[in-house]
């Protein structure tokens, strides 16, 4: 068994978009501006603000954050969302979820401009993603994409089993591994709350992607001997091995599933650096005018 380590694949990736970076600063051209839009005071939303933030100053971005209160009307939100659009000087906008209830998510979402749409959650960028055009990827399918090829692990003629089909993981991801590329050419299969006896699929599969936002849902004796196996999820749990009294487990129960697999991610340090990473990769994409020349 093979542990794929996001954090250091994350970390490779990191210097090369810092190397870029400092090309692009050695040839006059300003550093990529990524601006970010949190609404609230929602503790877990200003954490991950906190490290994009972080991540940005650690490749040489230029990063700013605007925080609005939780009692931001629609229409607040939207004027500032248009400021940003029309600012030459930002690359990339996005808008932290989950949003207060009285603001549409979808109104939001459409409202952000394709071409700075970083978080590649915009109806565009997930049709051209569905044409195979260039299109800014979601971050998480994204991030594990690349997994895949810097681990070496190829994909095609591979029988993929996706459990879980929401809109920013699992739908994207059957999507960008069954297309004509590499990684991809697989064959994709997508299980959800309502596909019976799951099991008979996930046993089938040499690549399984889990993201189904339940603590070890997956037990070994769901996997096929010698499958890739991609844990996506991450729940906080308590602990009495840890000083904070909490532990990151993902979707997928490791000690149990490990020994079967081929690779597998561990939780935390296998998919969530990735997707973090993921969202430097876009901003630069679209510095560069790469995905919108
Ligand atoms: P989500 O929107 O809640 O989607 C969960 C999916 O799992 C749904 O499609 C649901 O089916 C399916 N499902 C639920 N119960 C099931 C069951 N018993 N059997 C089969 N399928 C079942 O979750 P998400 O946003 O995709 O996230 C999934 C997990 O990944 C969460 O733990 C989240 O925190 C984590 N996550 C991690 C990262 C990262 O960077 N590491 C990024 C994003 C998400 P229905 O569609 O039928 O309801």
């Amino acid at each position: 068994m093979k542990l794929i380590d996001g954090k250091k694949i994350a970390e490779d990736i990191r210097s090369e978009i810092a190397i870029e970076v400092r090309k692009m600063l050695d040839a006059d051209h300003k550093a990529p501006h990524l601006v970010a839009i949190l609404v609230g005071e929602d503790e877990a939303s200003q954490t991950y603000v906190a490290s994009k933030e972080k991540d940005c100053h650690e490749v040489g971005f230029i990063s700013t954050v605007y925080k609005l209160s939780a009692t931001t009307t629609e229409e607040t939100l939207l004027k500032t969302i248009d400021f940003i659009n029309n600012d030459e000087e930002v690359d990339g906008l996005i808008v932290q979820l989950p949003l207060p209830k009285h603001i549409s998510t979808n109104t939001v979402i459409q409202h952000i401009h394709p071409e700075k749409d970083v978080d590649g959650f915009h109806p565009q960028n997930t049709g051209r993603m569905m044409a195979g055009m260039p299109a800014f990827l979601p971050a998480t399918p994204f991030g594990i994409v690349e997994l895949l090829k810097r681990s070496g692990i190829e994909t095609e003629g591979k029988n993929c089993v996706i459990i879980g089909r929401s809109n920013i993981v699992g739908t994207p991801m059957s999507v960008l591994l069954s297309r004509n590329a590499n990684p991809g050419n697989c064959t994709v299969t997508i299980c959800h709350s309502k596909t019976p006896d799951i099991k008979k699929y996930t046993q089938q599969a040499d690549i399984l992607i889990v993201a189904v936002g339940k603590p070890h849902f997956v037990k070994s004796d769901m996997v096929k001997q010698g499958a890739v196996v991609i844990d996506v999820g991450v729940h906080r749990v308590p602990s009495e091995t840890t000083k904070s009294g909490f532990k990151l487990i993902g979707d997928v129960d490791f000690d149990d599933v490990a020994r079967k697999c081929s690779f597998i991610t561990p939780v935390p340090g296998g998919v969530g650096p990735m997707t973090r990473v993921s969202l430097l990769i876009n901003t630069l994409k679209s510095a560069k005018k790469e995905i919108y020349p």
